[in-house]
Formats: C-alpha cells, structure tokens, sequence
C-alpha cells in the first residue's frame, strides 16, 4: 500500500476529462492507498463552502465515498481553493492541514506545501497572497453573496492572467534560496509540492547533506501523481504508476 500524491487537479466543468480522470481514481486506485494527500488547488475556483457549483457536489460526494471506505485523505489549500473550510471538512471527510506540513515517510520526514510561498521572485503574487491568506479578509469575502464573490473572483482572476503574461517564465518558478530556508526551517531534506505545473524531481544539496524537491504536476492533458511506498517513490502519471482503471 502507497501514499499517494496529487495537486492542481483544479477541477471545473471546463475540463471534462480531468474531471473523470480523477473521479475514476477516486473510485479506484485511491481505494487501495495508504491515505491520499491533495496538495492544493483541487478546485479550479472555490468561492466558499456554500459554492455548489458544478462539479463541487459531485467532488465532495466523492471524497466521501473514498474517506468512508477507509482512505484517509489529507487536502491542503492552494491558490484557487484557499476558502475551503470547515463545511467541506465535514461534508467530505479530508482532514485540511496547515501550509507548510511535515510528515513521516518510512522513517523519512517530508515536508508538505502547495508551493506558492516559495515563489518569492513573484513580489505582486506575494502582496496578493498575504491579502488574499488574510483571515479579516476572508471574513469580509464570504459575508458577500455568492454572485459578487463570483463576479469579484472572475475580475482578480482575468488580472492574474494578463499580468502572468508579461512576468518572465522564470519568476512564477521557485526560488531556491525560499526552499532552502524552508528544509533548514523544518529540520528535513525532502519537499513535495506543487503549484507550478512543472513536475520533476530536483537534487538540491543542502549544507553538505543531499536534498531533494519533489513537484507534482497538473491534470490538463496528462495527470501526474506521486505514489510512496517501503520501495521507494516515484512520480508518474496513473499509467505509468499501474494505477489505472477500466474506463
Ligand atoms: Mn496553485
């Protein structure tokens, strides 16, 4: 039994395969897992726990299934999910955990993140995720109406689109200096995460010690997971993970 990996599935009714893609791995191979952890940016846009919007309901119904047939699933907030709460807790079974999280593979600690603090190179992306992160902020977006929220969500979203266009590719990368700081930080030599859809496995030697980053990718055209287990790990899509299921 592995520990599986998974981020920026980012679930909307706009990518139709993505979403079958990983309803169908929730309904098979994360049957067999250890426990599932979903670093971030499941959804595509999560407005609040009152957002049922499609494909929400079905997601969540999902997650349920899986957690109440003995998975235990671990979600973490990324960029385009950060509201999920409590409500979803519930509803769905995954437990939310803090970003950054450490966790113990086979005696190997792992330090869990979506990713996107790293990016530090991004200062305007910083600025908007310290507001966006903001608890009093939060508090304020989710006491609006759906619909405004939506409308105010489309708006930062079409901003965040035209100003990635003109940042160089490089700056939405990670900074290694900020992951650096982050092993040392957490006492560990091994990162997963995600975020910036560039999946790989990356050496990092840290004060003479080998360290490693590990990044998952997203679901668009080709879904990328991270299983682990007493072997060792690897990164792959279902396929190349013997993870895959009769359509
Ligand atoms: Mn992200």
């Amino acid at each position: 039994m592995a520990y599986l990996f998974v981020s920026d599935v980012h679930l909307s009714n706009a990518r139709p395969e993505s979403l079958a893609n990983f309803l169908g791995f929730l309904g098979n191979a994360a049957r067999r897992a250890q426990a599932l952890y979903i670093l971030g940016d499941v959804f595509d846009l999560w407005l609040g726990d009152d957002d049922r919007s499609p494909p929400h309901t079905v997601v969540v119904q999902a997650l349920s299934e899986l957690t109440r047939s003995g998975t235990p699933c671990f979600a973490m907030h990324g960029n385009h999910d950060f509201l999920l709460g409590k409500a979803f807790e519930a509803a769905s079974g995954c437990r939310l955990l803090p970003d950054p999280t450490v966790i113990t593979l086979y005696g190997t600690p792992v330090l869990l993140s979506h990713g996107d603090s790293f990016c530090t190179d991004d200062e305007e992306y910083q600025r908007w995720r310290a507001y966006s992160r903001n608890e009093a902020n939060q508090r304020a977006f989710l006491a609006s109406p759906l619909e405004e929220r939506a409308a105010q969500a489309t708006t930062i979203r079409k901003h965040a689109d035209d100003r990635a266009q003109l940042k160089p590719h490089d700056i939405m990368d990670v900074n290694q200096t900020a992951v650096h700081k982050a092993l040392r930080a957490y006492g560990v030599r091994c990162l997963v995460h995600g975020h910036t859809h560039r999946p790989g496995v990356h050496q990092l030697p840290l004060d003479g010690e080998p360290a490693t980053r590990i990044v998952l990718g997203d679901w668009y055209a080709r879904e990328t997971l991270l299983s682990w287990d007493e072997s060792g790990y690897q990164l792959g899509s279902l396929a190349e993970l013997g993870l895959s299921f009769p359509p």
